[in-house]
């Protein structure tokens, strides 16, 4: 007998859980399908475990600085193992929150790869199911680019299931993740070589992000090669990695090679065609602002559409759809403009809104920059130094507030809150009106001239 629902999700990631569980509080009867583990990429693979090692890298930063504020200190060493073995438990602990949560929330779970056999219908290892209504949400996977010796590398997947610390490491790209591994592996010892096809780090991000990181991480000791183009990659007599650029630039002696260097659509095998779904060029199934594709009652979000590629913004897609959906909200959609996102880097970036090059491009001579450097309270008498960056990108008159920039020691938590006042439209004459903290680095943000 073939089981019907109101709602299936494709994909037990953070965009068709959010979905069902929504849509479940509605009273919908809803099933979610995961070929591998409740919480997609942000529970196993993404933010959660990443998240613990950043912390274990702000720890040793603290360590490194610890003598300069009086500790007598004797470090004996890190144990990659152990904290590799703490952070594998607390993810499985989250895992098995999930499948608890979902039997609670009276939403099926179905174990398994699905498969369109038509616009309503889906097949799960053999068993049909059918749904009124369709999410796809299997989310993405890192890219391995195609050059001769990719296989001896590894993606941010192989950079968790690494048992030991690396000695060495080779990391290719220059966005989110690479930023985020080189700052993990730098402050916990491992020497870190990125390589750039570029000049710069977090190339869409404000200049002044990314300059200011480019400084922090060569001050930090990241080796940063800019402008390599890779040819090959070749495993040495001793059992290390060489890579081979153009001009016969060779760099030799590396125990790892971590690829970031972007994530692609997981929406190869869904037989999308069956049910008439489209996809563009790159793999992205199209929808519109509501998240609809172009087949009636089958929806898609998250990584495998064309969006910012964020654990809240597949959330936030999701739950509006279910609202929409389900609770009778119509017209519910998310709005993509003023996305907050952290780049948790060391140091962290926080950034929300149009950089100034965006802002100059659209608003031209309207746009007004408000910016600040300094060394912050906590680096006053510390031997190594890391500078905190802000800027507030104004429009107009009003000078309305349309992009927050900032990196450095405790970015990534402020800007949460002046997210909020952006989104409401706030103008750099209510920043001003707020009364700031002190002493913090945040009240920079609220007194610049
Ligand atoms: P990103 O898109 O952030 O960056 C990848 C970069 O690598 C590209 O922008 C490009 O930069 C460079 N690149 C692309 N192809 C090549 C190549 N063949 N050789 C060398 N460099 C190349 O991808 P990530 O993999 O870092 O992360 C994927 C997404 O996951 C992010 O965009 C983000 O949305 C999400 N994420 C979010 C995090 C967070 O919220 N903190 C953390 C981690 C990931 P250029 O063109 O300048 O060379």
């Amino acid at each position: 007998m073939t089981l019907h629902y109101d709602l299936i999700a494709i994909g037990g990631g953070s965009g068709g859980l959010s979905a069902a569980e929504r849509a479940a509080k509605y009273g919908a009867k809803c099933a979610v399908i995961e070929a591998s583990k409740l919480g997609g990429t942000c529970v196993n693979l993404g933010c959660v475990p990443k998240k613990v090692m950043w912390y274990g890298g702000t720890i040793a930063h603290t360590l490194r600085d610890a003598p300069d504020y009086g500790f007598d200190l004797q470090v004996n060493g890190f144990n990659w193992s152990e904290l590799k073995a703490k952070r594998d438990t607390y993810v499985g602990n989250i895992n098995s929150w999930y499948h608890t949560y979902l039997s609670d929330s009276n939403i099926d779970e179905i174990q398994g790869f699905a498969r369109f056999v038509d616009r309503n219908t889906l097949e799960v290892e053999g068993k049909r199911y059918t749904a009124d209504h369709i999410v796809i949400a299997p989310g993405s996977h890192a890219i391995i680019p195609s050059v001769e010796g990719a296989e001896l590398g590894v993606t941010s997947d192989g950079f968790f299931d690494f048992e030991e610390q690396p000695r060495r490491v080779a990391i290719v790209g220059s966005g989110y993740i690479a930023v985020e591994i080189a700052g993990v592996l730098n402050a916990m010892g491992s020497d870190v070589t990125m390589f750039l096809r570029r000049e710069h780090l977090l190339r869409k991000f404000d200049a002044m992000l990314r300059e200011t990181l480019m400084e922090g991480m060569l001050n930090d000791g990241v080796n940063i090669i800019s402008s390599a183009q890779l040819e090959r990659v070749v495993k040495s007599d001793d059992g290390t990695l060489e890579i081979q650029c153009a001009n016969q630039q060779v760099h030799s002696g590396f125990d790892k090679l971590i690829w970031a260097i972007g994530r692609a659509p997981s929406s190869v095998g869904l037989d999308l065609e069956m049910a008439g779904v489209e996809v563009d060029e790159g793999g992205f199934i199209k929808v519109d602002e509501f998240q609809n594709t172009n087949v009636p009652g089958v929806y898609a979000m998250g990584d495998v559409t064309d969006a910012p590629q964020l654990t809240p913004v597949a959330i936030a897609a999701a739950r509006r759809l279910s609202d929409r959906l389900f609770g009778g909200m119509k017209g519910r959609k998310l709005d993509y403009d003023l996305v907050p996102t952290v780049v948790f880097s060391h140091p962290p970036i926080g950034t929300v809104g149009l950089t100034e090059g965006e802002a100059r491009e659209t608003h031209g001579e309207a746009v007004k920059i408000y910016q600040t450097r300094f060394t912050p309270m906590y680096n006053a008498f510390t031997k190594h130094e890391s500078k905190v960056a802000m800027k507030l990108v104004c429009v107009g008159a009003q000078e309305k507030v349309v992009g927050c920039h900032m990196i450095g020691l405790g970015c990534d938590e402020m800007l949460q809150g002046f997210a909020v006042a952006i989104r409401m439209g706030a103008t750099k004459r209510d920043f001003d009106d707020t009364i700031a903290i002190h002493p913090t680095a945040s009240e920079e943000l609220v007194t610049m001239r």
